[in-house]
């Protein structure tokens, strides 16, 4: 596995790979490995002939307050991972590289990042945007795995590689869970012992409103009294969002007449966590 910091070496590792003939995909994450990630990387790696990993902190994402000091980083031990698991390329550029002084250009997804994370995170969809784009531009993958566990994101790079004519596949990945159902998360571990038995509320709410859902309820209220009941029973959990939307629109809904998302965002302790279940005849 090659280690690339350099942005011009990146590309041109690209460049000779697609000149080659080679499909390159790209699995963009901020590093702190775990399965989830590990999920992504071997989708990744069937979908093409050449994979590459990034590992970037993202500052801009991050808003005034928020955890990018704090955010857990393990490069030594991500790098043993991404060894084991076959990667060609893991890109690692610096913060100074990929926001150089004077830098004043970026990608804004208008509609799409103001509702659910985008109303609490001011700025924050703005962020990833501009560094997807970035890393596409460096990487020139033929396709990009993203996981569902950020739905919204996962939706916000679709949009803007379809409105944007990137050419670059963005590919969906199903959500990794703990044996007890709680989302895999690098921020999981801000949980201590307590917070983390607290924190798989937000799958049990989840599974509360895809069991009445599957028996044929489909009033928004309806659900989401049922989601906010099982939360409210979780006392060290505080709630900023539950709220159910169109999957492709992330328009809030009353009734599910279409794929729908019922998403969450619950803070415990010092953690931030999201999850959603899509709920969708089948
Ligand atoms: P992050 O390092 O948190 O930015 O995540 C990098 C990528 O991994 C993103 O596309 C995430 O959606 C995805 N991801 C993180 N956790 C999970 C999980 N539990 N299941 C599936 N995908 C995940």
């Amino acid at each position: 596995m090659r280690i690339i910091e350099n942005i011009t070496d990146m590309r041109a590792w690209s460049d000779a790979e697609r000149r080659a003939g080679r499909r390159i995909a790209l699995v963009p994450t901020m590093g702190f490995l775990h399965q989830g990630h590990l999920s992504l990387v071997r989708d990744g790696r069937r979908r093409a002939d050449r994979l590459v990993v990034s590992i970037f902190v993202n500052p801009t994402q991050f808003s005034p307050g928020e955890d990018f000091a704090a955010y857990p980083r393990d490069f030594e031990r991500d790098r043993e991972l991404l060894e084991e698991a076959g990667v060609d390329v893991l890109f690692h550029p610096a913060v100074a590289a990929m926001y150089p002084q004077g830098a004043e250009t970026h990608v804004e997804v208008e509609r799409l990042s103001l509702p659910l994370c985008g109303a609490m995170r001011a700025g924050h969809f703005c962020g990833v945007a501009t560094v997807v784009t970035k890393l596409f531009n460096i990487v020139l993958p033929h396709v990009a795995v993203f996981g569902e566990k950020d739905y919204q994101q996962l939706q916000v790079i679709r949009r803007l590689a379809r409105d944007l004519c990137m050419g670059v596949e963005i590919v969906g990945h199903p959500i990794v869970r703990e044996a007890d159902g709680l989302a895999m998360s690098s921020r999981n571990v801000y949980l201590n012992d307590v917070e983390r038995r607290a924190a798989v509320c937000l799958s049990r709410a989840l599974c509360k409103a895809k069991r009445l859902f599957t028996r044929g309820e489909r009033s928004a209220p309806a659900l989401l009294r049922a989601v906010e009941s099982e939360l409210a029973a979780e006392p060290l959990a505080r709630v900023e969002y539950a709220k159910l939307c169109d999957a492709e629109t992330l328009e809030e809904i009353d009734r599910i007449e279409q794929p729908a998302l019922l998403a969450l965002a619950v803070r415990i302790g010092k953690a931030r966590l999201i999850d959603n279940h899509l709920l969708a005849r089948r």
